[in-house]
């Protein structure tokens, strides 16, 4: 299927909700990007890369990130990553603090906040320079250079008051390893990656390709095959904060959404996507971003059930 006259016609067709949504305010330095913009990448597990509308434009990939960190955490610890954080969706807030006390400080999931700071807690012990490690592997998995945007990881921690609080209460549990502060440098820093659709369409094609690295040719596989079935199963049930269920119900793909406004999508032995549109709805997901999908599905006939 040629795809690319499908991406012209949902960007076409989404201009329309561009409007809707608000973009993240709470970070400032998010709170000043334009709402007019969308972009959408795909890549076939052949390859084949289609792009539309700001495609190329690099934009806060913010909760995405904790897809790469999971990865590579489960590469170095497999199973015994699941000794502090477990695998069930949260029903609360991604940031919300009253789950961790019922929970004696065991996040619930990898994608809330305090599950990505109980992964950034794990490498930074398994990593001499653990924001190094991230950088080098997201690089590789979408062959660019791709780097931490230093004034939103600084905006982040200098209002991340929940995310400090997290991370302390998770620590006073005793469910953290090293210092909180530098896991929080780890953890904001990730959250400030900047990439665009393509990189990221890319960089998840492991996703779709049972572990194997996305860009083929001889390199080494980055996960195995149950472990990327295991990302995409939390995905699809935790990866776009309380609206996952909506998610798999309207567009019945594995996702991971950030407050960024990008939403990864993956079609296991298919495709991978990336749709961006920076308006947010009220559940945190990319409004514009979440129609956008459920038209390529309209169009594709495309789903995982
Ligand atoms: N940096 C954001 C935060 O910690 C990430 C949130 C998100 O994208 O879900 O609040």
């Amino acid at each position: 299927m040629d795809l690319q006259p499908v991406l012209n016609s949902v960007a076409r067709d989404v201009a329309a909700y561009l409007g809707e949504g608000e973009v993240a305010r709470y970070i400032p330095a998010l709170a000043r990007v334009d709402k007019a913009q969308f972009g959408i990448a795909v890549r076939t597990v052949d390859g084949t890369e289609s792009c539309a509308g700001n495609a190329l434009t690099p934009f806060s990939i913010q909760s995405i990130s904790k897809v790469f960190t999971l990865a590579l955490a489960m590469r170095s610890l497999g199973d015994d990553l699941w000794q502090r954080i477990g695998r069930e969706p949260s029903g609360d807030p991604f940031n919300s603090l009253v789950q961790l006390e019922h929970e004696q400080g065991k996040p619930r999931n990898p994608f809330i906040n305090a599950g990505a700071i109980a992964v950034a807690d794990r490498l930074v012990s398994l990593h001499p320079d653990p924001k190094q490690a991230i950088t080098a592997f997201v690089s590789d998995l979408c062959d660019a250079t791709i780097t931490f945007d230093a004034e939103v990881a600084r905006s982040e921690a200098e209002t991340g008051f929940r995310n400090i609080a997290l991370a302390n209460f998770i620590k006073s549990f005793g469910k953290l390893d090293n210092d909180v502060a530098t896991v929080l440098d780890v953890y904001f820093n990730q959250c400030a990656l900047s990439m665009n659709c393509l990189q990221l369409a890319r960089a998840v094609g492991f996703l779709c390709r049972d572990g194997a690295h996305p860009l083929g040719g001889g390199r080494d596989a980055v996960l195995t095959s149950r472990q990327a079935r295991r990302i995409n199963a939390l995905m699809l049930t935790c990866g776009t904060y309380d609206a996952a269920g909506e998610f798999a119900f309207r567009i019945g793909m594995p996702c991971k959404s950030g407050v960024g406004g990008g939403i990864v999508a993956v079609l296991p032995d298919q495709l991978t996507l990336c749709v961006w549109a920076p308006g947010l709805s009220a559940s945190g997901n990319s409004a514009a971003g979440m129609r956008a999908l459920e038209l390529f599905i309209e169009r594709t006939g495309l789903s995982i059930f």
